[in-house]
C-alpha cells in the first residue's frame, strides 16, 4: 500500500485547491486597496453570515474564543458569577468563562448525544442551588450567583434547546450558544413547531472559523451572532479596544478584530457551506448504512429526530480505543479524539475542586470516543475501507466480509 492510499482524518488541501482562483482574487483585492482591517470585506461577510444563521447581527472577531469571551462580557456576565457548561468540550469554552472573570460550573452530558443533558441542568439548578431574593439561583456550595448557561453544540449537533431555554427562562439565566462546531446545524423546536438554526436561539452565539471547522478561514477567525442590537454594539466595541469611535474608548476592550482577508476568504467559502454540509450528511448516512450491513450499527452516532447534525466530527465509541487507533493507523486511516480528558479532570481546573466520579457519563465516554475520517470530499471507497478496518477490529471473525465490495479498491492499490 502506498502513501497515496492514506485516508486522512481531515483534508484541508482539496477544498482550497478547488477555490484557488476565487481565494487569490480576495488577496489581490486586499493588496490593491490596502484595506486589511475592517472595511467592506468584513461588513459583507458579517451580513452574509447573519443571514445564513437567521440572526439579525453578526460581528466578526479574531477567533471562536474571542467570540465566546466577548459575547459573555457583552451579555453582562460579571466577575464572580457562575456560568454553567459541560465537561465534554474543548477547553476554550471554559477559558472564555474564566477570562470573563466568571467561574465555570459543569453539568453532565447525555450518553447518546454527548451534549448537555437538560435533566442534569435541571438537577443542578434545583438541588445544588437556592434562589435569592431577586429570583436568581445561587450555588449552595460556594454562595456564588449563577448567571448564564453555555450549551455547546458539539460535533456538529445542537443541544436539546427547548428544555434548556425553558430552564433559563425559569431561573433568569442568559444563554450563550457555543456554536463553534455547528455552522448550519438545525434544531426542531417543538415549542415553536419549526426548525431553528444554530446561533439563532440563545441571547448570542459564538462561532469559530479555525481552519478545520465546517466553515474555516485560512488562519484564525470567529464571529458572534445575536438579535440584540445593544449586545452587538458592545461586541463591536470590545473587539476594537472599547472604541465607540477612533480613540474614544468607552470601556477597555481587546484586540479581537476579524482580518479583512480572512473575511473575504470566509465569504467565498460560505457560498459552498450548504453543499459541504449536505455532503457531510451524505457521508454520515453512508457510514450508517455500511455499519448496519456489517451488524455494527451501534458504531454510528445517534441523531435524534429533532436534530439535523452537520457532522463536524463523526464520533464512534469503541472499547480498547488505543488498540483501535493502532489498528486503523496500520490500515493508513487517520483518527482523532474529541476529547480525551473531560475539563473537570484537567490540571488547569484542579482549583475548581471537582474529582473523578463527579460526571460519570463524561468520564465513561471520554476513554471510548473515537473520531473517524469526516470531510465533504471523503469517497464511498474510502469509507468502505474505514468500515472494514473498524469491523475487523470490533469483530475479527468478520474480517473479509466487505471483500466483495473492496475488490475494486484493492485493484486500485
Ligand atoms: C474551536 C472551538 C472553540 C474555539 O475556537 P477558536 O477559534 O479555536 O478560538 C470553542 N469551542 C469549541 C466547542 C470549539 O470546537
Amino acid at each position: 500500500m502506498t502513501t497515496t492510499n492514506r485516508i486522512p482524518f481531515l483534508d484541508l488541501v482539496a477544498p482550497h485547491t478547488e477555490l484557488k482562483e476565487e481565494l487569490f482574487a480576495v488577496f489581490e483585492s486586499a493588496l490593491k486597496t490596502g484595506a486589511f482591517i475592517g472595511g467592506p470585506m468584513v461588513e459583507g461577510f458579517e451580513r452574509d453570515f447573519a443571514g445564513f444563521c437567521e440572526s439579525r447581527h453578526c460581528i466578526g472577531v479574531g477567533s471562536g474564543t474571542d467570540a465566546l469571551r466577548f459575547a459573555l462580557i457583552a451579555a453582562g456576565i460579571a466577575p464572580g458569577e457562575i456560568v454553567i457548561t459541560v465537561p465534554n468540550t474543548f477547553i476554550a469554552t471554559a477559558e472564555a468563562i474564566t477570562q470573563t472573570g466568571a467561574r465555570p460550573a459543569f453539568v453532565d452530558i447525555d450518553e447518546r448525544t454527548y451534549n448537555m443533558d437538560p435533566e442534569r441542568l435541571r438537577e443542578y439548578l434545583e438541588v445544588q442551588c437556592r434562589i435569592d431574593d431577586r429570583g436568581r439561583p445561587v450555588e449552595r456550595k460556594t454562595g456564588i450567583r449563577v448567571a448564564a448557561i453555555v450549551p455547546v453544540h458539539l460535533y456538529g449537533q445542537m443541544c436539546d434547546m427547548d428544555p434548556i431555554l425553558e430552564l433559563a427562562g425559569l431561573y433568569n439565566l442568559t444563554v450563550i450558544e457555543d456554536a463553534c462546531q455547528a455552522h448550519g446545524a438545525e434544531y426542531f423546536s417543538a415549542k415553536e413547531n419549526r426548525w431553528r438554526m444554530a446561533g439563532s436561539m440563545g441571547r448570542a452565539a459564538a462561532f469559530s472559523f479555525y481552519p478545520g471547522k465546517n466553515l474555516g478561514a485560512c488562519g484564525e477567525a470567529g464571529a458572534v451572532t445575536t438579535d440584540d442590537a445593544g449586545l452587538a454594539q458592545r461586541v463591536r466595541m470590545l473587539r476594537d479596544h472599547g472604541q465607540a469611535r477612533k480613540y474614544y474608548h468607552h470601556v477597555e476592550g481587546y484586540n479581537g478584530r476579524l482580518d479583512a482577508i480572512q473575511a473575504g476568504i470566509l465569504r467565498v467559502k460560505l457560498g459552498h457551506l450548504d453543499d459541504w454540509n449536505a455532503s457531510r450528511r451524505e457521508v454520515a448516512e453512508r457510514y450508517r448504512d455500511l455499519f448496519a450491513e456489517q451488524e455494527t450499527a451501534g458504531l454510528a452516532p445517534y441523531e435524534p429526530d429533532w436534530a439535523k447534525s452537520v457532522y463536524h466530527l463523526y464520533v464512534a465509541r469503541v472499547p480498547d480505543r488505543e488498540r483501535a487507533i493502532q489498528h486503523l493507523t496500520e490500515a493508513h486511516i487517520g483518527t482523532g479524539i474529541h476529547y480525551p480528558v473531560p475539563l473537570h479532570l484537567q490540571k488547569a481546573y484542579e482549583y475548581l475542586g471537582y474529582k473523578a466520579g463527579d460526571f460519570p457519563v463524561s468520564e465513561m465516554v471520554s476513554p471510548e470516543i473515537l473520531s473517524l475520517p469526516m470531510f465533504p470530499q471523503l469517497t464511498g471507497e474510502q469509507q468502505e475501507r474505514v468500515v472494514e478496518a473498524m469491523v475487523s477490529f470490533m469483530a475479527p471473525e468478520k474480517t473479509g466480509a466487505l471483500v466483495g465490495q473492496m475488490a475494486h479498491v484493492a485493484a486500485a492499490q
